[in-house]
């Protein structure tokens, strides 16, 4: 037979062209990344063993018999071999090369191919080379299109079982490489003479090399440092073979200002600069650049102190940027595994919690995280999820805190307070999942959320009737600043057909500090059509009088801890007396939160102090239980 070798020619010129590019580029070492590699191996070695057998066979009978069968069985093993490493990559990338059976029954192909082919220049079990020096089939040989077959069943068993952990990209080529390796194995069946296998094997690795190795994704292309999906799959490697490290990660103090006063190009630059330092210390494969400037060490075991001691060292002096000298300061949180946390997104999870929360407000700069740091920050999960739930599902309740006029002696508003119950985590205080929702931006939608409740309980009861004249909002400063949002109210209060009278906006000095211009147009908005103001939490903050000259405030909150202190100390007394009458010297009214005792509404009226609220005139209740409690009141 005369071999059609031109195919295998164009073969191995593509094999070679992908093979260095490969080696050109950077590779994370995953896995996924072994197997390609293994995969790459046995394309080449099948093509170069293809292409000599092509020239060998016809000679056989020239040059020696062990040489033929050796290229030969090179080729059969290594053709067969990239289908079996073509099912292990496979699931390795659908995430299922940690279960024991996916690896035994790829060894046992190797096995059976090796068994049939090692030995066949004595049984002839494989192929042999008869007394013409003809090359034939041996007895077993179908044996090995089985155990091809079988591999590329599995293959697209675990592709379409698994297919959700690949990306649409992805699950085509992988079924373009099975439909094209099958369509090869039955074309050379009939057409042995056409050498087409290892042309459509290397075909389809390019296709896998293109959509499915994609090795910028594990580098920052700008200094080639590893990043986070780089760490991440460090992590689970380091996990499945329990081997325990330690991870160091620090964020700088003060880069957030370079960032914000000469730009992210020169934030760039300096972190940038600061990456052959990290590489040349610690090699180039255990560090990790993490978004915001932040970096991570990978370490052997409890490591660290003298990595700590070298960073903390190494950012002492200022670095030069721009022309512009800084001083960073790194906050350093170090995870030691398996100590407490079990999971790369236990870890990841801990050490941003760490250094976002436990650091920024500690004048310590390295923490060792513990399972207190892990605990916090699966709660912070889990309540992110719950907001999340309750966003979704419109689970947020309004509950009502009625407020005591001093003057009229009745109720005549009430305070809306939001309350959020979770199946699993139960009643979740505000104070916790507020400042998160602030956070993330989600306070947007659940303050939307809470101020429909409260237009639709307006709506649905007549407020003149329960002898209230308005009820309180509370605005988060993140509302505040938000462009529209003195329409969007608008809008919603139109749709309940409430008055914008009946609302009085509680805001907190927080929103006065930040883009105060936003914060101005959406006040003079909702002024304008009929709505009030007060200022929350008085006495809290810095409390300059900047914002009571300047904001349209008709009332001011004093806060509780502020009425608490002047119970129990002269000099608090005398401040609360001074501040009641600067107030009040400002025109405006003043509401007292945090009543308890008869002891304070009697200081408070005596100081005459227009609204009184607190838990001696109810705690903040459901609006049913709130209808209820004004109209026994009434009556
Ligand atoms: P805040 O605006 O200062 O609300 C007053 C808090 O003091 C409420 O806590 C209320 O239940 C509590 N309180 C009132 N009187 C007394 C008292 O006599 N004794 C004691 N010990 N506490 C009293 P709550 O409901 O837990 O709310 C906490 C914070 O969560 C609020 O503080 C407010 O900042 C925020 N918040 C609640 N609902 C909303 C909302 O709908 N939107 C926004 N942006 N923030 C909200
Ligand atoms: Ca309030
Ligand atoms: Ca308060």
């Amino acid at each position: 037979m005369i071999y059609n070798y031109h195919y295998d020619i164009a073969a191995l010129m593509l094999i070679v062209l992908l093979i260095s590019i490969y080696f050109l580029r950077r590779n994370y070492p995953t896995t996924a990344n072994k197997a390609f590699l293994a995969i790459l191996f046995f394309t080449f070695t099948a093509t170069v063993s293809d292409l000599l057998s092509a020239l060998t066979i016809p000679k056989a009978d020239e040059i020696p018999l062990l040489i033929n069968y050796l290229i030969n069985i090179i080729y059969l093993i290594s053709y067969n071999s990239t289908a079996i490493v073509f099912y292990i990559y496979v699931t390795i990338i659908t995430k299922q090369y940690h279960k024991r059976y996916t690896r035994i029954s790829a060894y046992i192909a190797f096995c059976v191919n090796s068994f049939i082919l090692l030995p066949t220049p004595w049984t002839h079990w494989g192929i042999y080379f008869d007394e013409n020096f003809q090359y034939q089939h041996g007895v077993l040989f179908p044996l090995l299109y089985v155990s091809s077959f079988l591999m590329l069943l599995s293959t697209i068993y675990f592709f379409f079982r698994y297919r959700y952990n690949l990306s649409r990209y992805q699950v085509v080529s992988v079924l373009f490489f099975t439909i094209a390796m099958i369509s090869a194995v039955v074309f050379q069946m009939f057409f042995p003479a056409q050498l087409v296998g290892c042309l459509v094997s290397t075909l389809f690795t390019v296709l896998v090399y293109i959509s499915l190795q994609n090795p910028e994704y594990y580098i920052n292309s700008r200094n080639r440092c590893y990043n986070e999906h780089a760490l991440n799959e460090t992590l689970q490697h380091n996990i499945r073979h329990e081997k325990s490290f330690s991870l160091l990660a620090f964020s700088l103090d003060g880069f957030q200002y370079v960032n914000q006063l000469l730009g992210t190009d020169a934030g760039n630059h300096l972190i940038d600069s600061f990456v052959p330092f990290l590489h040349s210390k610690y090699g180039i494969n255990n560090v990790y650049q993490l978004s915001d400037g932040r970096f991570a060490i990978m370490l052997p075991d409890k490591n660290e102190k003298p990595v700590t001691r070298e960073l903390l060292q190494f950012f002492q002096t200022p670095h030069t940027v721009q022309n512009v000298n800084v001083l960073l300061t790194p906050h350093i949180c170090v995870v030691h595994y398996p100590d407490f946390a079990h999971t790369p997104e236990d870890i990841i999870n801990t050490i941003d919690y760490t250094l976002k929360y436990s650091l920024a407000s500690n004048t310590e700069k390295h923490i060792t995280a513990s399972k207190d740091e892990l605990k916090k920050s699966t709660r912070e999960t889990q309540i992110l999820h719950a907001m999340k739930n309750a966003i979704h599902n419109q689970g947020f309740q309004v509950y009502y805190q009625p407020i005591f006029n001093a003057k009229t002696k009745k109720f005549s508003s009430a305070e809306a307070l939001v309350r959020l119950y979770d199946p699993e985590l139960g009643f979740i205080p505000p104070d916790e999942f507020i400042p998160m929702s602030e956070r993330n931006g989600m306070i947007i939608d659940i303050g939307e959320q809470v101020f429909r409740q409260v237009c639709q309980f307006i709506q649905s009861h007549d407020l003149k009737e329960l002898g209230l004249d308005y009820i309180e909002v509370n605005l988060s400063f993140v509302q505040c600043i938000q462009n529209n949002l003195s329409q969007r109210l608008t809008e919603i209060m139109k749709k309940y057909d409430v008055l914008p009278q009946q609302i009085n906006f509680e805001i907190t000095e927080t929103a006065g500090s930040t883009k105060a211009n936003a914060l101005q147009k959406n006040m003079n908005g909702l002024i304008r059509v009929g709505s009030t103001f007060a200022m929350d939490d008085y006495g809290t903050g810095f409390s300059t009088a900047n914002y009571l000259v300047n904001l349209p405030l008709e009332f001011v909150k004093i806060d509780k801890s502020i009425l608490w202190s002047a119970m129990a100390d002269e000099q608090a007394f005398t401040i609360l007396k001074h501040t009641v009458e600067m107030l009040h010297a400002l025109n405006k009214k003043i509401i007292v939160e945090g009543v308890e005792t008869e002891e304070m509404v009697d200081m408070l009226t005596d100081m005459n102090c227009e609204y009184l609220q607190g838990y001696l005139y109810s705690k903040p209740i459901n609006s049913e239980e709130f209808v209820i409690f004004l109209q026994n009141y009434i009556a």
